[in-house]
């Protein structure tokens, strides 16, 4: 049964009474090239882990089966974790999690995985339910995982926006925090028209691959966080005038960003990590000597 097969989903959908749920992201995939690409970019070999977000129908775990040791798929919808009782029958390397991949502690279910049996590494993939890519995300990164890379496809505007360099339109917020916890590239891009229903957007496959040491040195994390946010709340305001949502006064952040070399009337779209690091350490800096 090849469940990437239009009218395998279709069967399937007519066998439960299964309706496509819009607010939960549901774009089944279609693509036998999308799904090796996934795959194949995650690297997934016989002595991994790979815990999967959102497996649908199992389409992505299935294949991801056939090459790992064991699979752990979360899916929020009930519904399908009854369909993938019936569509995974034949693997006995899947454990199915009925649950919300934002409740989920991942750390604490690979560090019982890892109590289980002894893994290699552990691998991220998915087709990430578009409506919450970016929290996804950044739980992902933020949670700091024992994982090797995440794969997984989400729209192809959020995908440049975390590969975009700076001085360029899609440069954010989210690139910088993606870019300070890893290194991305591209796999592959992929057709609105490959998914069951379509989405209105194409997609794109990134591989993320975690860093040993963030990409800059700081002296308070929340700092750096709070600064870049500030910077892109209002992107098309100079970083003068921007960094005042924070409440610090006009004559800190002259100072601070005096101090850190950066001009004040440029837009936080043409800062790298490295000048971001430099004005939170000020801040951070300025903050400990009031405190
Ligand atoms: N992996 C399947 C495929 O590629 O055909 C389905 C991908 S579909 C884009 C996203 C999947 O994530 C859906 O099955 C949806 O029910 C599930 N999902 C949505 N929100 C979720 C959440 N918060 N936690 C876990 N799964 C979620």
């Amino acid at each position: 049964m090849e469940l990437y097969d239009p009218s395998v989903i279709r069967a399937i959908k007519n066998k439960y009474k299964f309706k496509f749920s819009k607010s939960l992201g549901q774009n089944f995939l279609t693509d036998k090239a999308a799904i090796d690409g996934i795959i194949d970019g995650a690297g997934i070999t016989a002595d991994d882990l790979v815990i999967e977000i959102g497996p649908g129908i199992g389409t992505l775990t299935a294949a991801a089966a056939e090459k790992a040791a064991k699979v752990l798929a979360i899916e929020i919808d009930r519904n399908l974790i009854e369909i993938m009782k019936f569509t995974l029958l034949e693997y006995n390397n899947i454990e199915v999690i009925n649950g919300n991949i934002l409740d989920t502690d991942l750390n604490e279910l690979i560090r019982k995985e890892r109590e289980k049996r002894e893994y290699r590494r552990v691998i991220v993939i998915g087709n990430l339910p578009y409506y919450i890519t970016s929290p996804i995300l950044m739980k992902l990164l933020e949670s700091k995982l024992d994982v090797h890379n995440m794969t997984v496809m989400m729209q192809k505007e959020v995908a440049e926006r975390i590969m975009a360099q700076p001085g360029s339109r899609t440069y954010g917020a989210i690139t910088v925090a993606v870019g300070y916890y890893s290194t991305v590239s591209l796999i592959e891009e992929v057709d609105h028209d490959r998914f069951m229903p379509p989405p209105k957007v194409d997609s794109a496959v990134v591989k993320i691959t975690p860093r040993e040491t963030p990409q800059v040195d700081v002296e308070d994390e929340a700092m750096f966080f709070k600064c870049v946010k500030a910077a892109f709340s209002q992107r098309r305001k100079t970083l003068q005038n921007s960094l005042k949502v924070t409440g610090w006064s006009k004559e800190d952040i002259d100072q601070v960003l005096t101090e850190a070399g950066v001009d004040g009337r440029r837009r936080a779209e043409t800062l790298d990590a490295g000048e971001f690091a430099k004005i939170a350490d000020g801040f951070y800096r300025k903050e400990s000597i009031s405190r």
